[in-house]
């Protein structure tokens, strides 16, 4: 019986203590909601304790990967280069942090690229389709702004138009579609590398305004370039514009199968190496690295191309892994924007047999769904069909199912899943039978997103998280006291509110 009461004692003891420290928590988190913002806080807290700062951030973005991309991006890359993917050997890193993230966005639990970016870029949700901008026209102070008054440079590196939502939210101030608007902003707000496509936004000809963008950039001291080869040799000591494609980079599978494209255009790896050359010589830089292409693969439900882009996005972790061993005060941050179309290797034949042998024949491809549209051109026969999808992936594709397939192209297709009615998820489902792959639909999904933290300030990114953190972990480790605007969130809004019009857009 004693012994029992003194059991029960320690259990009320235990239960105490932890109460009260759960009391001055919550006091202290009142205190701060009331009156101090949250960025004060944390940042007050980084300088007074012992917790280690990055003077090098690496933001590191594999735009629209799912976990299944990730998956057989890994088994792709054990098939063609004889080792998985480096994301996954970094679980084994037991200094690696590990977290799942909410991406959702102001007005949907599925966010687009820029609302995602955004949150990162402002620690603030706004609606899909904005760039660091409230509902209301409220514009948010970017990150890099913030950062270039701290001092720290600044890049931007992408396979997708520089333009594009994911550099943009770290950066801009706009609609994700008002690229001219984010190309001028780049140079107003002065970052020092931007590398990636999308020449055609800062090209006077074919600008709405006329302006001649690239005289301007070069008028304020950058250099700028259009070819691998210029990159190759670009003075360290100015910064950088280069676009190497009018728009997006080719994708991978792609530039890998043309001697030309290889000789013109970066890969994603090259531009990281040069920009991390470049920005080794400042004392603080914040570098966002993004392979951008990963997400239209998967929105076109190729998988053959959405894996090559994985592996190139790990050459790109590789290169800075490998900065990272020589500059040990950098914070390398590796995660994804949201989920697209969701692919899953999926169970074939007996026992599953079937798959693994299925797994082999993806190393074969040798052209995008894309390249592959080039080449069929408008309405093709279903002969026609079977000969490019043949010399593009190695696939027979059988005589019904091509008569099938050329119906989507003809626009006379009608899939019962209405999110499968395009002639892109048709060939995805085409060659789900020829990979094992199948796919949700052509569109981002709401999964949780990992991440994981290497370095410095690593710790921070640990657990379950909102996307809005990642801003404010940034600020606090750079000594940053800065907290953006916030408002309510419109997908929960009651049918009373407001902005159900504004909700039904997108829910
Ligand atoms: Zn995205």
């Amino acid at each position: 019986m004693s012994v029992g009461k003194v059991g029960d004692l320690s259990y009320v003891s235990v239960m105490s203590s932890s109460r009260r420290s759960f009391l001055k928590l919550a006091g202290l988190l009142a205190a701060g909601s009331s009156a101090t913002p949250g960025v004060v806080r944390a940042a007050d807290a980084a300088r007074q304790s012992t917790e280690a700062v990055p003077r090098h951030i690496i933001h590191l973005v594999s735009d629209g990967t799912s976990s299944g991309t990730l998956t057989i991006g890994d088994y792709y890359s054990h098939r063609a280069r004889g080792r998985g993917l480096r994301w996954f050997e970094l679980y084994q890193n037991p200094a690696a942090q590990m977290a799942f993230v909410n991406m959702r966005s102001l007005n949907s639990v599925v966010t687009d690229s820029a609302a995602a970016s955004s949150s990162w870029g402002s620690g603030s949700r706004v609606k899909n389709g904005m760039l660091n901008t409230l509902p209301d026209g409220r514009k948010l102070r970017p990150l890099y702004a913030l950062f270039d008054e701290a001092g720290w440079k600044r890049g931007l590196v992408t396979t997708t138009e520089i333009t594009h939502a994911t550099p943009a939210g770290f950066s801009a101030n706009a609609q994700r579609d008002e690229a001219e608007s984010i190309a001028s902003q780049y140079l107003q707000h002065k970052v020092e590398v931007l590398l990636g496509g999308g020449r055609k936004f800062f090209d006077p000809a074919q600008r709405k305004d006329k302006r001649d963008l690239p005289a301007d950039f070069r008028a304020a001291g950058y250099t700028v370039m259009n070819k691998a080869a210029e990159l190759d040799a670009a003075p360290l000591e100015r910064p950088w514009l280069g676009t190497f494609s009018t728009s997006h980079l080719p994708y991978t599978i792609d530039h890998l199968a043309s001697a030309k494209l290889l000789k013109e255009v970066p890969t994603l790896a090259a531009m990281t190496r040069l920009a991390l050359k470049k920005l080794a010589r400042e004392d603080r830089f914040i570098l966002q690295i993004e392979g951008g292409r990963v997400d239209h693969a998967a929105h076109a439900n190729d998988i053959a191309a959405a894996v090559r882009e994985s592996v190139a996005f790990d050459e790109a972790l590789d290169a800075c892994l490998e900065f990272q061993r020589g500059e040990p005060g950098t914070l390398l941050v590796i995660t994804t924007d949201h989920g697209t179309a969701n692919p899953g290797l999926n169970g074939t034949g007996s026992s599953y047999s079937k798959t693994n042998p299925l797994l082999a024949d993806l190393p074969k491809a040798r052209a995008s769904f894309a390249e592959m549209a080039n080449r069929l051109g408008k309405q093709p026969t279903p002969g026609k069909l079977q000969s490019v999808v043949l010399e593009g992936t190695g696939y027979k594709v059988p005589d019904r199912k091509a008569v099938f397939l050329a119906s989507f192209f003809a626009k006379k297709g009608l899939a019962l899943y209405d999110s499968m009615n395009s002639e892109t998820c048709q060939m995805g489902q085409l060659m789900g039978n020829y990979y094992g792959v199948g796919w949700t639909s052509g569109a981002h999904t709401a999964d949780f997103v990992p991440l994981l933290a290497l370095g410095p300030g690593a710790a921070r990114f640990r657990g379950f998280l909102q996307n809005t953190e990642v801003f404010r972990n940034y600020l606090a480790l750079a000594n940053i006291d800065y907290r953006n605007p916030e408002v309510p969130l419109l997908a929960e809004c009651g049918p009373a509110a407001s902005e159900v019009e504004l909700c039904a857009l997108y829910v």
